[in-house]
């Protein structure tokens, strides 16, 4: 008899442990394994109205799981935090310097037993709390930029009858994984698509003088051509002369959709948009390079090509940045858009007009693409 009871004690113990251990991940857990909550359709999202809030609540809880959907094959994974009371939460998409979410919880703070949480970067590599003011920040470090269709934030009453507190719950999908991308070292039977930026009817920026921008993305992108061509390499160009690349006239979307399905269709390596830049205060000049993580090359490319041209051209270094823009980020390739120095500045558009700084760069850009290969073959 004693036997039996002491079997049936440790039975619930081990089941006692078995549930509870699950539900709380370690800092360093990895969720493969299983998921630790069920995942229930939301049907209707209750939105909290401010009440101002003056006392501060407790984030007292964080649970997590991964779902796929059956049908689509997407990955999602849900993140669900006990607060202590009513609480607004809103989230925003950081596209830089790496894709981030985060979530502010107002008028809270994170509980003790709350740690930052690392995944295996499939969905989210890491979710961190902190203190913001009077607020709670979760950071999610995502591996790829997502859209803003591709999270949630919600916020679920408290639930006295099934004994559930009021939560917070963060939804993120996992965007549509781009091709796998496996690069080898060199320009040789690599496909580069250029884009040479604007073109016919779209002058581009115009420099004091009356230089157009059009004509020096044209001309640079030309000497790329010819040097990418003597190293072995093929090349996509969008344009070769002075013309609109859809028509005419055509919406600023469909101009620059021709540009990136030009890239698309012919499964180019690289795509890389040439610009230059302008802006109001004449003095102001340099090089920059812009990228959208939506694979993990973009912003290694976008390095690459960068340090390549400061080193030709030896103008300010604006650095790398994040940016929508609609070629770098519509492109299924790595991509990246540079602007190689500012037209509106008059001794950079004395220096974009002329050959020996356009074929200056043009090196400039062809030495980047080398060392990106280079590093991205390493990745392998
Ligand atoms: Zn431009």
């Amino acid at each position: 008899m004693p036997l039996l009871r002491k079997i049936a004690l440790m039975f619930l113990l081990v089941l006692f442990v078995a549930s509870w251990t699950g539900v709380y991940a370690a800092p360093d857990a990895v969720p493969e394994a299983k998921p630790v909550i069920s995942l229930p359709k939301i049907t209707s999202e209750k939105a909290v109205e401010s009440r101002g809030i003056s006392r501060q609540l407790e984030l007292s809880q964080v649970r997590w799981a991964n779902h796929t959907e059956a049908l689509t094959g997407t990955a999602m994974m849900r993140l669900v935090m006990d607060v202590s009371g009513p609480v607004e939460a809103s989230g925003v998409v950081i596209a830089g310097p790496t894709p981030r979410l985060s979530v502010t919880i107002k008028g809270t703070t994170p509980g003790k037993a709350i740690e930052d949480l690392t995944f295996d970067g499939k969905v989210i590599e890491k979710v961190s709390f902190d203190v913001s003011g009077q607020d709670t920040k979760v950071t999610f470090d995502l591996p790829l930029m997502v859209e803003d269709t591709d999270y949630r934030v919600f916020t679920l009453p408290s639930d006295a009858k099934a004994n559930k507190p009021f939560r917070v719950v963060v939804d993120v999908n996992k965007p549509v994984p781009m091709p796998d991308f496996s690069f080898t070292t060199g320009l040789k039977n690599k496909v580069i698509a250029i884009d040479p930026g604007h073109g016919g009817s779209d002058p581009g920026a115009i420099g004091p003088s009356q230089y157009q921008e059009k004509t020096a993305t044209l001309a640079v992108a030309q000497n790329v051509r010819t040097l990418l061509e003597k190293a072995g390499a093929r090349v996509i160009m969008t344009r070769q002369d002075d013309r609109d690349v859809y028509g005419p006239n055509a919406s600023a979307v469909d101009e620059l959709k021709a540009r990136s399905t030009a890239a698309n269709s012919r499964k180019a390596d690289v795509f890389l948009s040439i610009h230059m830049n302008a802006f109001p205060d004449r003095t102001v000049g340099g090089t920059s390079t812009y990228y959208y993580q939506k694979t993990k090359y973009d912003s290694m490319l976008a390095r690459a090509l960068q340090t390549s041209l400061i080193e030709a051209g030896k103008l300010q270094d604006r650095r790398t940045n994040p940016a929508n823009f609609y070629v770098i980020k519509r492109t299924q390739m790595p991509a990246a858009l540079i602007e190689l120095a500012f037209i509106s500045n008059p001794d950079e558009e004395k220096l974009l007009s002329s050959p020996d700084f356009q074929q200056k760069m043009s090196l400039g850009i062809v030495r980047g693409l080398e060392r990106f290969f280079d590093q991205a073959a390493k990745l392998n």
